[in-house]
């Protein structure tokens, strides 16, 4: 698939829309989720281009790819989220409910974030 260069999180990263800035390195950028769900609520990016994980896997250095685990955890530690727990997640396509095609990690926290999925009985 080829990468959107203008979704919101590519816009981002170019300077043109603003965000809430919470650190970054030569690769990786974290900043606060617009409409946060827990009370930490951050996104941890690639500056890359890349849509998805499986891209982000293929195509990233080791330099790229070791980055966003560590400012995932920098993140974690910084918004002391890292004793009380957190929880991380990548959602991937359509299935996966992906809404922004940049790669991007939630990180969540601050109370407890809740069951990991719903079973489809739960409605
Ligand atoms: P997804 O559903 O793709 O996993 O998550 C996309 C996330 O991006 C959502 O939690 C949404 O609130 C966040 N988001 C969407 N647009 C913006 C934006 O312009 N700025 C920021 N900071 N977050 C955004």
């Amino acid at each position: 698939m080829t990468y959107d260069p203008q979704n919101v999180f590519a816009r981002i990263l170019r300077g043109e829309l603003p965000c809430r800035k919470l650190d970054e390195d030569q690769h990786s950028l974290a900043f606060e989720d617009i409409h946060p769900l827990t009370p930490t609520h951050a996104l941890v990016i690639p500056k890359g281009p890349y849509e998805s994980l499986l891209d982000f896997a293929d195509q990233a250095s080791d330099a790229e790819l070791a980055s966003l685990v560590r400012l995932l955890a920098k993140v974690a530690r910084d918004k002391q989220v890292d004793r009380t727990g957190f929880r991380v997640i990548a959602n991937t396509g359509s299935d996966g409910g992906q809404d922004v095609p940049h790669l991007h990690f939630h990180v969540l926290g601050g109370r407890r974030v809740g069951p990991m999925v719903k079973r489809p009985s739960d409605g």
